[in-house]
């Protein structure tokens, strides 16, 4: 971070811009990276995660953070939509959770084109 901003100042002094080039110049060195990390988020989330990150529930009503809830479920922790069933992520698949445990794939992210129906739809 502190090396992208001298490089950006250095570069900018070579211009003619003076002493406001290497401000701006320190100042574009330091947001590069945090720019950087966001393109890289998004990225991931488009290819990997999906957007919202939890989608629809069974019944199509819950979606999103308000839509689910982190409750225990069995040894672990599973995601409990508003209509009280419990869901978890596993990989690019959002999986209902019958009592059993034992799951049914509900919806497969596709990279770049969104939340598939899977089953039950
Ligand atoms: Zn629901």
């Amino acid at each position: 971070m502190l090396t992208l901003a001298a490089a950006g100042a250095l570069w900018f002094r070579h211009g003619k811009f003076g002493i406001w080039g290497v401000i701006l110049g320190g100042l574009a060195g330091c947001m590069t990276l945090p720019a950087i990390m966001c393109l890289l988020a998004l990225v991931w989330m488009l290819f990997v995660t999906g957007y919202p990150r939890l989608p629809a529930c069974r019944n199509g009503c819950c979606v999103g953070k308000t839509g689910y809830e982190l409750k225990r479920f069995g040894d672990g922790f599973a995601w409990k939509c508003n209509c009280g069933d419990y869901y978890e992520r596993r990989g690019r698949d959002f999986v209902f959770l019958n009592e059993e445990g034992t799951g049914a794939v509900v919806r497969t992210w596709r990279p770049l084109r969104g939340w598939f129906p899977r089953y039950g739809q």
